[in-house]
Parts: structure tokens; C-alpha cells; sequence
């Protein structure tokens, strides 16, 4: 029997607030497994687009100071 495990197709950054990622959505503690917050899995994973570019923002703005 196999079991259903939620699988992320996307990695999202954390941004300042604790319940939502860096692009507004909301965290989902429960759909992550715990063995897929590891490196080796995350590395498989695109990064989401708009979390890119805020972070992206993020830098420039502050390498600029
Ligand atoms: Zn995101």
C-alpha cells in the first residue's frame, strides 16, 4: 500500500511573514514531508518564478546601499 505523500513541483522562499512565502502563498506545513525539505530533494525542484524575482528585487536593492 503505498502512501500518499503531497509532492512540491516548485520551491518557494520564505519572506518576512511566518504563514506565507516570499510571492503571497500561504505556507502549508502539513503538505511537506518532512524528507522532501531535504537538499538533495530540493535541488530537484524549480524555483518559483515569482519568488525568484522578489528575491531578485530584494538583492539589487539591497547591494545598491
Ligand atoms: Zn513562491
Amino acid at each position: 500500500m503505498k502512501v500518499k505523500t503531497y509532492l512540491p513541483k516548485v520551491i518557494h522562499i520564505s519572506g518576512d511573514k511566518p504563514d506565507e512565502y516570499l510571492c503571497g502563498i500561504k505556507k502549508d506545513g502539513s503538505s511537506w514531508h518532512n524528507r522532501c525539505l531535504t537538499d538533495k530533494f530540493a535541488k530537484t525542484l524549480p524555483l518559483c518564478e515569482r519568488c525568484s524575482e522578489l528575491t531578485d528585487l530584494v538583492y539589487k536593492a539591497a547591494i545598491k546601499e
